[in-house]
């Protein structure tokens, strides 16, 4: 009897062992590595490991270097491989592994994990920092908010950087997932990271925002001026509730609430004419519409000939630059041969306020409330447990 008991007990805790097994193998796996190209298309850089280290090339699989320290030297490319200081590795793709203690240097910026050099087809080095997403998230942070704002605006930051930055993961086969420009999420590596954003992002870890159970592209920028603005407005995405504008009382006090910028006609009509707008001497802008969020739909200029033109606003801010005009929000104010442009806030407005969000945490709310007011119907989970995207 006992030994009845024992095979059945055995036998049972096979079958949950059996089960456990198969529910772990159903869970879809969940990225947690993300590449980011912290070098693109390069002639050279500068490398350098402070500790030990393994060159791997991709293609064979082999070790084709390795060593207790390396100074810093050039990486460039000759015919038959790359150039690493004195020594020549035969190979297209190498992995450079560091050893967990080891500091990994490129162009004098430090990296967490490792890096891939790639030779890429036009000859150029690309490299690519494969790292951790937490880790990856704390070389963002510093670099999007000021470490010293208030701990449920930095929590509320790493949050919508970590959310989109797994958004941003693609399936295997792209060489890497984001840049480290303003085109992904400023990215610093291992010199960006500070104690509180990082404590934040240890807070927070891996929390992402949902909707429908998928992760949303959680956009976000420095001042929205008032009122957040609709991303189907913007970029003609599906309709996503959490992107939806909402009204922002909270970012008065940015320091990017208003703006202005007094510009020559005739340095406009060089930057249309750049773009391919073929326009003459410009003797009026006008505001026809704006959304309802403010921000200006389209514009009409004026020509000298007595030809109007129309042009969408936010064409205009691209073709201006997004860092000349830091918003869509403006007025306009004609002075002769030259007109001021007087606007509000910084950034394209879709998503959370950076400064709306340090006003809430000022006035005490934390940073699941002020992520569901900025991504409305979002719901906070963790990256564990979301199927897909
Ligand atoms: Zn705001």
């Amino acid at each position: 009897m006992k030994r009845l008991i024992l095979v059945l007990c055995s036998m049972i805790m096979a079958a949950g062992i059996a089960f456990a097994g198969l529910l772990a193998k159903d869970k879809p796996k969940v990225p947690q590595m993300i590449k980011v190209a912290i070098v693109r298309d390069s002639r050279e850089l500068d490398l350098a490991i402070h500790g030990s280290y393994r060159i791997r090339d991709l293609s064979s699989g082999k070790i084709i270097g390795n060593g207790s320290y390396l100074n810093n030297c050039h990486v460039r490319l000759l015919d038959h491989g790359i150039l690493i200081g004195l020594q020549v590795l035969p190979a297209k793709k190498m992995l450079i592994e560091p050893s967990r203690d080891a500091s990994l240097i490129i162009d004098e910026r430090p990296f967490r994990g490792e890096v891939t050099l790639i030779r890429t087809p036009e000859n150029k080095i690309t490299v690519i920092n494969d790292i951790n997403v937490e880790d990856y998230i704390k070389g963002v942070l510093y670099r999007e908010v000021s470490s010293h704002w208030p701990m449920e605006a930095l929590k509320a930051q790493a949050v919508a950087a970590r959310t989109y930055a797994i958004y941003s993961i693609h399936p295997a086969g792209k060489l890497y997932d984001v840049t480290n420009d303003i085109y992904s999420q400023v990215y610093g590596g291992r010199g960006a990271e500070r104690y509180r954003t990082d404590v934040a992002v240890d807070y927070t870890k891996g929390e992402v925002l949902t909707y429908n159970h998928k992760v949303i592209p959680t956009y976000f920028y420095a001042t929205c001026g008032g009122m957040t603005e609709d991303a189907d407005e913007l970029w003609a995405l599906s309709d996503i509730p959490p992107l939806r504008g909402v009204p922002c009382p909270f970012c008065q006090g940015s320091p990017h609430m208003h703006w202005k910028k007094n510009f020559r006609l005739k340095d406009i009509q060089e930057i249309l004419n750049l773009h391919g707008i073929k326009i003459g001497r410009i003797t009026n802008i006008t505001i026809v519409d704006r959304d309802r969020s403010d921000r200006i739909l389209h514009l009409k200029i004026a020509q000298k000939n007595g030809q109007d033109i129309m042009i969408k606003g936010k064409d205009f801010r691209d073709m201006m630059g997004p860092n000349v005009l830091l918003s869509n929000n403006y007025d306009i104010v004609m002075k002769g041969f030259y007109v001021d442009i007087v606007g509000k806030g910084w950034g394209h407005g879709v998503g959370m306020c950076q400064w709306g969000a340090l006003g809430m945490a000022r006035q005490q709310f934390n940073y699941k409330q002020i992520l569901s007011y900025y991504y409305p119907q979002s719901v906070l989970m963790d990256y564990h447990d979301f199927s897909s995207k």
